[in-house]
């Protein structure tokens, strides 16, 4: 009986290979290894500046697709989460066992309504702190989550903002994520991406944040 295609239980299976009329094996192909990664130095690195902003689901999520490559390539990243206080998300766990940081700078005031000084006054030490680490040159990534909203409402001085992010030692990457981005800022960026919501459970079947889609 002849082997077909459909006889294959693992529909993922290479083909067999037909043996050759001379009754000999057929040579194998050979498996090329993944050889070691290589990061270019920082002087040989176009450090960007890299916005996901918008309405829609996805800039918090992008942006932890962007810490999960730079930490598999070997580079220092880590995320600082601006507003946000949650420090039990399945991203936190995840961190925890690739030995990434990810640090809560706020208290968890509800998106869109900005509440009392105290949370101002977090916004500023969390920014005073970042903006030491950005200028260290200690990070090859850093990933400010949602620190759009505190300039929006004020806090932190976008001017600032942009100022620092224009001292950056070279070759660091800056990943800035959450809605309502000023011009200033997306005019001081090199990538520049808006979510837009097209469906979202929420909006159309009242479904809540779920465990490992959102949180
Ligand atoms: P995510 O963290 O899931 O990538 P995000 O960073 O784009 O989302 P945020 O503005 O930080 O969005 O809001 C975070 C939460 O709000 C998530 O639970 C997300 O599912 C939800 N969300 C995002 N966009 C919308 C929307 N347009 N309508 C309702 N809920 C939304
Ligand atoms: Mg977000």
């Amino acid at each position: 009986m002849t082997h077909s295609e459909s006889d294959r239980t693992d529909p993922l299976a290479q083909p067999e290979q037909p043996s050759p009329a001379s009754g000999r094996k057929a040579p194998v192909p050979k498996q090329k290894k993944p050889g070691p990664y290589h990061v270019p130095p920082r002087a040989q690195r176009h450090g960007l500046v890299i916005v996901n902003t918008g309405n829609g689901k996805g800039k918090t999520t992008a942006a932890l697709g962007v810490l999960l490559r730079a930490t598999g390539r070997g580079m220092r990243a880590g995320m600082f989460q601006f507003v946000k206080s949650l420090t039990t998300g399945g991203e936190h766990r995840a961190a925890t066992r690739l030995g990434v940081e990810i640090v809560s700078l706020g208290d968890g005031c509800t998106l869109g309504q900005p509440d009392t000084a105290d949370d101002a006054a977090l916004a500023r030490a969390g920014w005073a702190k970042v903006c030491e680490l950005i200028v260290s040159g200690e990070y090859d990534v850093l990933i400010l989550d949602e620190l759009t909203l505190p300039i929006k409402w004020g806090w932190i001085d976008s001017a600032e903002v942009i100022a620092t992010l224009a001292s950056r030692p070279i070759g660091t990457h800056v990943v800035i994520t959450g809605r309502y981005a000023s011009q200033e800022l997306i005019d001081a960026a090199d990538l520049v991406t808006e979510m837009d919501v097209i469906k979202h459970p929420l909006r159309e079947q009242k479904v809540h944040a779920q465990a490992g889609v959102d949180v």
